[in-house]
């Protein structure tokens, strides 16, 4: 039986610390289901549509990794998909108090499949989603930390930004 795996996150933007998870867990699994969170509670940098259209892109041709969006509980999502498995990425010990926290409340509610964690290439290990925001918010680059495309969209954002600046 294909063995699914679903790589949770908000993914707002997607980074290349992420994209090195996904080739990773690629190699244990059949299928990677890469699953953007939809929280109404949150209000995301970058909208929903966003998020999926850059992961999306950067999976163009890789049979065998899928892009959707969630929302609600991630075990009822892993049941629905039939997955054997939940993927995360564990950059410092910094992730791991929250990580084994949530893993654990999910095996209470689900215990039919198990969070595996990754580690990134140690390039990315000081690299997030958060500090790419901020990093670009301040004018600095990214090159190298973000697929291309995303450096595009944060670069324009900023221009964007600035220029409400100068009109206000
Ligand atoms: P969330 O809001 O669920 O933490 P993120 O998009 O920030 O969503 O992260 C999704 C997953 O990817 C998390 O397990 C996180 O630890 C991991 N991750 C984020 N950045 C990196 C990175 N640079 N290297 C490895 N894993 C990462």
């Amino acid at each position: 039986m294909k063995k699914i795996a679903i790589y949770p996150g908000s993914f707002d933007p997607v980074t290349n610390g992420h994209l090195d998870i996904i080739h990773r867990g690629k190699r244990l699994f059949d299928e990677i289901i890469v699953a953007v969170s939809n929280n109404p509670h949150k209000s995301p940098f970058f909208s929903l549509e966003e998020r999926m259209a850059f992961l999306r892109k950067a999976f163009k041709g890789h049979p065998g990794i899928r892009v959707e969006s969630f929302s609600g509980l991630l075990t009822g999502y892993v049941q629905q998909k039939k997955a054997v498995a939940v993927i995360r990425g564990l950059r410092a010990v910094s992730d791991f108090e929250y990580e084994f926290q949530m893993a654990l409340m999910n095996r209470r509610q689900n215990n039919r499949f198990e969070t595996t964690f990754l580690m990134p290439d140690e390039r990315y290990t000081y690299l997030s989603s958060s500090l790419v925001r901020e990093i670009s918010r301040l004018g600095g680059h990214v090159r190298g930390l973000v697929p291309p495309m995303v450096e595009a969209a944060l670069r324009k954002r900023g221009r964007r930004g600035d220029q409400a600046l100068h009109s206000a």
